[in-house]
């Protein structure tokens, strides 16, 4: 089994700021995958295409060159993109230009390069299930619809984003729908992922029962 950490689950239920520090306390590589989706719309939406443009996205995709920095902040193409790719607007339609099959293997390739060269945890909606099924340790996060839309808005402000949690919520929920219901890659719990709903959990306990059991395989 590769030494692959995946960690999928719905939108806001704390996956990335988990990852970042789970990442950091075992010296993974930490890729976030809906970073790459997203610079994909964002970069979509500046040339102008639509979503049924599936082959010219599919273009877009493979001309993106994703890095990740010591901080495991993205760069595509030597840019840094943040805070472009959290707006509102890419916010809004990454899930639907994240569908065509044509996006999803350009970036999926460069998903598995990533994650072949060290040891890597992505985090995602397809990593356990279609990225790295043969990843060594697999979770599923969720949270309760509130608790996630409180937690985006504290997030987003952080990073100079004003944002209603009303807003949020619809934007989360939507998003479930979308990545649940889609043909390509849908959303679900890979077999053998240890499931975690993080509404009633503190940062450190969820950081901690992740890394914990890490930690106990890899002293075996
Ligand atoms: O993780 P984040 O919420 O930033 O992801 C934005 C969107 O990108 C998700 O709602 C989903 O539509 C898409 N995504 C995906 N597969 C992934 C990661 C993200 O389809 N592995």
């Amino acid at each position: 089994m590769l030494p692959i950490i995946a960690i999928d689950g719905i939108s806001g239920a704390g996956k990335s700021s988990t990852a970042k520090r789970v990442a950091a306390e075992l010296g993974f590589c930490h890729i976030d995958t809906g970073a790459m989706y997203r610079t994909l719309t964002w970069a979509a939406l500046q040339k102008g295409l639509r979503p049924d443009q599936t082959a010219e996205l599919g273009k877009l995709a493979q001309s993106l060159r994703f890095e990740f920095n010591e901080e495991n902040r993205i760069r595509v193409n030597g840019e840094e993109l943040d805070p472009h790719i959290r707006s509102p607007e890419v916010s809004a339609q990454v899930s639907t230009y994240c569908q065509p099959i044509e996006v999803r293997q350009a970036i999926v390739e460069q998903q598995r390069k990533l994650g072949h060269s060290r040891p890597t945890l992505l985090e995602g909606r397809d990593i356990g299930t279609v990225v790295f099924p043969d990843a060594r340790w697999k979770f599923y996060m969720t949270a309760n619809p509130e608790t996630r839309a409180k937690r985006r808005v504290l997030e987003l402000k952080a990073a100079g984003i004003e944002a209603s949690e009303d807003e949020i919520l619809q934007n989360l929920l939507e998003r479930d729908e979308k990545d649940t219901n889609r043909a390509n890659s849908p959303l679900r719990k890979a077999d053998g992922a240890v499931e975690i709903d993080t509404s009633g959990l503190t940062m450190d306990e969820q950081v901690s029962m992740i890394s914990r059991l890490v930690r106990r395989d890899l002293a075996v």
